[in-house]
Parts: structure tokens; C-alpha cells; sequence
């Protein structure tokens, strides 16, 4: 992949193709500033078609929230035009006011002001429950 012409920022790799935008919108990138470009069905012989978004800048991501909505992106940080380093994502064992608890009887639902707060419970496979009832979060 190119990054020459990134000197210093930020390049989000191996993006599922398609959820390039989702990403966009969540971590809000619409809000900054400098220059963000989204490159999609990028052609990855790991992937087949990919998606990557360069950010033109270094800012403080959310890596939680990358986490928990695609483990597998890379992120590579870019300090004066070259690879710095490497981060791995991993899932967070919580999140607050990410997604909502959709349990009509929960205390979030009720109370407008209480935080949304999931936490990573591991079983047959790792599932996210609201703290207040328990409610498993799903797609
Ligand atoms: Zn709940």
C-alpha cells in the first residue's frame, strides 16, 4: 500500500470492504479538520477487497470502539513519512455509551440520563451484556 503521501497521521488498514463509511461516521473523522480519505475495495491478497481510511494527522482514536466493531483492522501510525508502528485492536471489556441496551424495561430505557454500559462476558463466544439487566447486545 501506498503512504507516501502521509507524512504524519494515521492509516487504518484491512477494513472489512464496505464498512469503511461506518467507520468514518463512528469515530466522527467528518469533524476534523485535516484531510481523511476513504479508500474502498482496495484489492488485498489477505482480504480479497478491503477498505482504508488515511487520516492526514495524528489524533487520538478510539481504539476501543475500533475494537469492538472490527478487531482485525490494523492500525498504522505514520511519523514523518514512515511506518512507526503497529497497533492490534483487541474487543474492550467494556463499553460506555457506545451502543444501547434495546430491552424496553431497562433502566436505560427508563431512566434517560443513566450511561449505557456493556461488558465483555466470555462464553461459548464473547457477548456483550448491559450491566443493568444483562441483556446480551446483538447486531
Ligand atoms: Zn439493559
Amino acid at each position: 500500500m501506498n503512504i507516501d503521501s502521509i507524512q504524519n497521521g494515521i492509516v487504518l488498514d484491512h477494513i472489512a470492504a464496505g464498512r469503511g463509511m461506518q467507520i468514518y461516521d463512528t469515530l466522527r473523522l467528518q469533524e476534523l479538520d485535516c484531510t481523511v480519505a476513504i479508500i474502498k475495495n482496495v484489492k488485498s491478497a489477505k482480504m480479497g477487497r478491503k477498505d482504508i481510511i488515511k487520516i492526514d494527522e495524528t489524533i487520538d482514536l478510539d481504539l476501543d470502539v475500533l475494537g469492538f466493531i472490527d478487531r482485525d483492522i490494523t492500525v498504522n501510525i505514520i511519523c514523518g513519512g514512515k511506518l512507526t508502528e503497529k497497533r492490534r485492536l483487541h474487543p474492550p471489556a467494556q463499553l460506555v455509551n457506545v451502543i444501547r441496551c434495546k430491552n424496553p424495561r431497562c433502566i436505560t430505557t427508563v431512566e434517560h440520563s443513566a450511561d449505557h454500559i456493556f461488558r465483555l462476558t466470555q462464553g461459548e463466544r464473547p457477548v456483550y451484556r448491559c450491566i443493568y439487566c444483562e441483556s446480551a447486545y446483538s447486531n
